[in-house]
């Protein structure tokens, strides 16, 4: 089940240290990629993880401090000077149009593919996206700014006829329709093959949520319970709780609080405040209160699915 990761561009908080640049991820799905914010330095991030830019047709940028969409216009240049000509879909608080424009103008570039933007609902969650497989979902945070965070929700697969009973009953493409209908099978002798011998059920459907900045709240967790992989931001210790709140982030203590309440199958946290260069005392603080946290380095790679996701 490698087809559905998500891949660490960026896991310090407002600004990148010598170990660690600004929020990016990339999220693999099925070959298809996304990218989630684009701090300072993320296309340089790109080249070291060997990403072929052209692969990204879809960018979410969940607000706009910089530290999530500083590397967008450099980005948005690099696309063009390689030569881009499909459209790039860009989902973010409609204000970002403006600050890629002026930086398009000012430096006379001329892009020669289309951008178009999908605005972002700050007040309940929506479907952005949709595919054949996938769905992806914003939901609103609690920060200084507009702030979304993103689901991605795989869509349930139809059951198969096995290939076993095909060739043993010869199945026509009728009998294979009224197997897939959930009808059993009547063979020669009369006999009756129950639909549930004669069908591979799928996989569940995975899912992958990125809550980005936010203070904790108490609905929070309602918007991704039961995800497989949950990735939240967890910028302080709680020592610095009442900072937190005031700068409308989230301790040890609220991640732990919301991977309970969301029954995350696997918890990964990242956004640390620069203070901690070594982050050996915050890793104990909040696996001592939701012990399979997972605290990510850049170029870190989960891949989700339906048991635990190994890293
Ligand atoms: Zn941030
Ligand atoms: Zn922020």
């Amino acid at each position: 089940m490698e087809n559905f990761s998500v891949t660490i561009l960026g896991s310090s908080s407002a600004s990148p240290t010598s170990q660690r640049n600004t929020t990016s991820q990339l999220v693999n799905f099925f070959d298809r990629l996304y990218l989630i914010d684009c701090g300072e330095g993320t296309q340089t991030q790109l080249r070291r993880n060997h990403t072929r830019l052209s692969k990204i047709n879809h960018i979410f940028i969940s607000h706009l401090h910089g530290d999530h969409f500083f590397g967008l216009a450099g980005l948005i240049s690099s696309l063009n000077l390689f030569g881009r000509n499909r459209p790039l879909h860009i989902y973010s608080d409609p204000r970002i149009k403006q600050v890629i424009d002026i930086q398009l103008e000012i430096s006379e570039t001329v892009l020669l593919f289309e951008i178009e933007y999908h605005p972002l609902n700050f007040r309940q969650k929506e479907l952005i996206f949709e595919d054949k497989k996938l769905e992806i979902f914003s939901f609103p945070l609690e920060h200084r700014v507009p702030t979304c965070g993103f689901l991605f929700q795989e869509k349930p697969s139809a059951p198969n006829v096995n290939k076993k009973s095909i060739s043993k009953y010869d199945l026509s493409v009728d009998q294979i329709k009224s197997i897939l209908a959930g009808k059993d099978l009547l063979v020669g002798n009369g006999e009756k093959i129950a639909n549930s011998e004669l069908v591979i059920q799928p996989n569940p459907p995975r899912s992958y949520a990125f809550c980005s900045d936010t203070k904790y709240f108490d609905s929070l967790y309602q918007n991704f319970e039961h995800v497989n992989l949950l990735y939240t931001e967890c910028t302080f210790m709680n020592d610095l709780q009442e900072v937190a709140h005031q700068k409308f982030h989230m301790t040890t203590q609220d991640v732990a609080q919301l991977a309970v309440e969301s029954a995350a199958k696997k918890l990964i946290v990242g956004h640390f405040s620069a203070r901690y260069r070594d982050t050996t005392l915050l890793q104990s603080e909040i696996q001592s209160l939701y012990p399979q946290t997972i605290l990510v380095n850049d170029f870190d790679t989960f891949f989700i699915n339906n048991s635990e996701p190994d890293s």
